[in-house]
């Protein structure tokens, strides 16, 4: 599920109120997207008034909010372990076999690592989509090579 500012925006009050600090609902709702706010940011929300809105905004955003930074979401049920998505990240490989392999204790030095038979974020901060405009930088290399569609980004 991709989400959208446009699905936040539909559940915030639009009052442009702006005590969150931000200029109008549309803006928290693009911050909300960058995850660079969260429900609790918007005082209107936590209102009585909008315990409906709110406890909706909350089920969208579940799935989202168990993302990482940069957005990869791992669907622990789906994934075996094969290590495919680690083996082919550009920045693994670029490390060096092992370390692409995922299987050694590298962690600090590669996105991803298979852990327990299942893949899980290492360091983030080394994948192609962290921080920036990820419209511009759409790697999906782990997303294409997993032959389970265990994990994507939202
Ligand atoms: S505090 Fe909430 S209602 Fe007010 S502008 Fe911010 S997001 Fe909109
Ligand atoms: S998006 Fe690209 S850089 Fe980031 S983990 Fe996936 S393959 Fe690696
Ligand atoms: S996410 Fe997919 S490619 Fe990566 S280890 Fe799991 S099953 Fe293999």
């Amino acid at each position: 599920m991709k989400l959208k500012p446009m699905d936040i925006y539909k559940l915030l009050p639009k009052t442009n109120c702006k005590k969150c600090g931000l200029p109008s609902c549309m803006a928290f709702a693009v911050r909300f997207i960058e995850r660079k706010v969260g429900i609790e940011d918007c005082p209107e929300l936590n209102t009585a008034k909008y315990l409906k809105q709110k406890l909706k905004l909350k089920e969208i955003a579940s799935q989202y909010l168990k993302a990482t930074e940069t957005k990869l979401v791992v669907h622990e049920e789906k994934c075996m372990g094969c290590g495919s998505c680690v083996i082919a990240c550009p920045p693994n490989v670029s490390v060096s076999l092992e370390a692409s392999g995922g299987k050694g204790p590298r962690e600090d030095v590669t996105v991803l690592v298979v852990k327990d038979g299942v893949v899980k974020p290492a360091n983030l901060k080394l994948c192609r989509r962290f921080e920036g405009d990820i419209e511009t930088r759409p790697c999906t290399v782990c997303v294409d090579s997993c032959p389970t569609k265990a994990i994507e980004f939202l």
